[in-house]
């Protein structure tokens, strides 16, 4: 059986410097603090935590560690508030995440009310809305009649959006705003894994997406996936790969999200390797 690994997959340049940023810091002192999972991969998370990472809910229990700002952006009302508490801040901020901030509030000081394409809940869309005054989050083409649009507007995109959802969504916006600039954010890692994962699926009779379900892109990476090869899987892991799945496949395409570290990859062609011979007819 033929496998195909994405030329791109697992941790994206963000995650990476987070990560390598969080063991750096954990070298200096016994332990970092970060408000919620700095990687969502449970893997990376558990190792973490074992060299002295701690997971905490609130800045009031940061204590005297000092907190670790995750790539993708944080809410600016928590940094100041960080701040005045006098808490040590390692900033692991996105570099492209900065540079969607600093594209949102130039649209604003054009007189622009700023249309954020993304996921309301995500911590990448809370970090962007908390430095602008006066901005909209539409997530589906269905939020749109909801959203008050001003004539002048200006929009940015979450980084890891699907590519096809924004251009569900843009030709709604342009026919109710008369004035609009649009940004495009989907980092560049984004696209080219939207991209490769195009041809991944329609190259091979099977496809594995490796990354945990509370990877958001992860899970979009398997959507694409899925509605161009039946045959397609997401895993978290080995353990969850079931052999009937490869049955009567001559080929198979692997890729993994942007959270999925690079032992995980290999750990799981490994496998298929040793299926390819024994199990597999
Ligand atoms: S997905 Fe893109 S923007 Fe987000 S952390 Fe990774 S490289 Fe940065």
């Amino acid at each position: 059986m033929k496998i195909e690994v994405a030329q791109h997959c697992g941790f994206c340049t963000g995650v990476k410097n987070a990560v390598q940023l969080a063991q750096n810091s954990l070298k200096k002192q016994e332990n970092v603090a970060v408000l919620g999972d700095l990687v969502h991969n449970k893997v990376v998370m558990d190792e973490l935590k074992d060299n002295g990472l701690v997971f905490v809910d609130s800045l009031d229990n940061v204590g005297d560690m000092p907190l670790l700002l995750r790539a993708h952006g944080t809410d600016v009302n928590l940094i100041h508030t960080a701040k005045e508490m006098g808490l040590n801040i390692i900033d692991a901020t996105c570099p492209l995440v900065r540079e969607i901030h600093k594209h949102a509030r130039e649209l604003e000081e054009e007189g622009r009310q700023v249309i954020i394409i993304g996921d309301r809940d995500h911590d990448e869309v809370i970090g962007i809305v908390s430095r602008l005054q006066d901005s909209c989050i539409i997530e589906s083409p269905d939020d749109i009649d909801s959203c008050k649009l001003k004539q002048r507007t200006g929009v940015v995109i979450q980084s890891t959006q699907r590519i096809e959802n924004v251009q569900n969504i843009l030709p709604l916006l342009l026919t109710r705003s008369r004035d609009c600039r649009i940004i495009n954010t989907i980092c560049e890692p984004t696209r080219r894994n939207q991209t490769e994962i195009l041809s991944l699926a329609q190259n091979n009779d099977c496809v594995l997406v490796i990354g945990d379900s509370a990877s958001a892109n992860s899970k979009r990476l398997y959507e694409v996936a899925r509605s161009l090869n039946e045959n397609a899987f997401m895993v978290a892991g080995q353990e969850e790969i079931n052999v009937a799945w490869l049955k009567g496949c001559t080929s198979i395409g692997i890729t993994a999200g942007a959270s999925t570290p690079r032992k995980l990859i290999e750990e799981i062609v490994t496998y298929i390797k040793t299926l390819n011979g024994d199990t597999i007819k």
